[in-house]
């Protein structure tokens, strides 16, 4: 177990160019982006890699995604790039989705959690994009909150999370999309979709027909993507899902989530217009509840499809059932 950092004072700005000087001075920088905040080193500062571990409680077999702000960058962290990989640049760089590539030996290992593999995002953020611009080298970020808890979505849930632990928060608004990239894996033959997000599986298919889900984990077989094998996006309050027309037990320190109306007697419920507004609230509300002592959130799950996929896929595992 590593010792804790000790107490430092966070700088928060608006300004890209001074968050970068920090990050290119080594310091740990939260940072933008319009999936959810990100966390970032500079991948040529190995030691503050470390950091972002040490801040967050991060296993140190939990890879990074390595940020870029733009595809002139990609030959520097990844290589053996294929063709089907560069069909879903064209289309979806920048933008929420990172790409798995076999590795450039200038990636330190401890980036990719000594994987031969790197993940690759290109943030479409216009401040991720400055500030990523102004950056030395590619920055590696896990999502900006403490491991284990709702992803921060704001500025703000950066600052609960990791005051006193990080040099830096480079503010912006609050995140568009709401939930973490959606994830290829492009580094074997068959494309391989590791997680979801707001690049949905049926818009990926339209490009590369033949990309694959991952399958169900095999416990004898190491995990595809190592970091989904922990447990995530858990606020303190208990998760109860709920299909429509379900029945919840409402009552004080209830809440609900969801595209329908709630159930009879919630203390605090938002209901969602769309799937987008669902996955944009989604963490944010885990935040409030918890910050208003609620003891069950019931949450409706959507549809298995489009970002109904996604937004069930964080669901199941804050529920702790994935
Ligand atoms: P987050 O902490 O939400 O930013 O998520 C980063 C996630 O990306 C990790 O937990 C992994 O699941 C995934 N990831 C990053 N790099 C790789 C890689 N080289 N191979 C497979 N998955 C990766
Ligand atoms: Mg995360």
């Amino acid at each position: 177990m590593l010792p804790p950092l000790s107490t430092m004072q966070t700088i928060l700005t608006e300004s890209p160019e001074i968050a970068a000087s920090i990050l290119n001075e080594g310091g740990v920088v939260a940072f933008p982006t319009e999936t959810v905040y990100g966390l970032g080193a500079a991948i040529c500062h190995p030691e503050a890699i470390g950091k972002i571990f040490r801040a967050k409680g991060r296993p140190s077999d939990n890879p990074l995604i390595v940020h870029i702000h733009d595809t002139s960058a990609l030959p520097s962290v990844a290589r053996e790039i294929g063709s089907d990989a560069w069909k879903l640049i064209e289309k979806f760089f920048p933008g929420p989705l990172t790409l798995v590539f076999r590795k450039s030996p200038d990636v330190p290992g401890i980036v990719t959690a000594g994987l031969d593999t790197v993940g690759v995002r290109c943030p479409s953020h216009p401040v991720a994009h400055e500030f990523l611009r102004f950056a030395c080298c590619p920055v590696a970020a896990p999502s900006a909150n403490i491991s284990g808890l709702p992803s921060s979505t704001s500025w703000e849930a950066v600052r609960t999370d990791l005051d006193g632990k990080i040099s830096c928060i480079l503010k912006g608004g609050p995140s568009d999309i709401g939930l973490e990239s959606t994830i290829v894996d492009c580094s074997a033959e068959k494309p391989i979709l590791l997680r979801t997000g707001a690049i949905t599986l049926e818009q990926l298919r339209e490009i590369v027909p033949e990309i694959e889900l991952a399958s169900v984990h095999d416990k004898n077989e190491p995990p595809k993507s190592p970091g989904l094998k922990y447990p995530h996006y858990a606020p303190s309050a208990a998760i109860e899902l709920l299909l429509p027309g379900d029945v919840a037990g409402g009552g004080p320190h209830t809440a609900y989530i969801g595209l329908n109306a709630p159930p009879p007697g919630i203390s605090t419920a938002k209901t969602c217009r769309d799937l987008k507004e669902y996955a944009r609230e989604l963490f944010r509300f885990f935040r409030q509840c918890d910050d208003q002592g609620i003891r069950v959130i019931y949450c409706e799950l959507p549809e298995n499809r489009g970002l109904g996929r996604a937004i069930r896929d964080r669901l199941l595992r804050a529920a702790g059932l994935s």
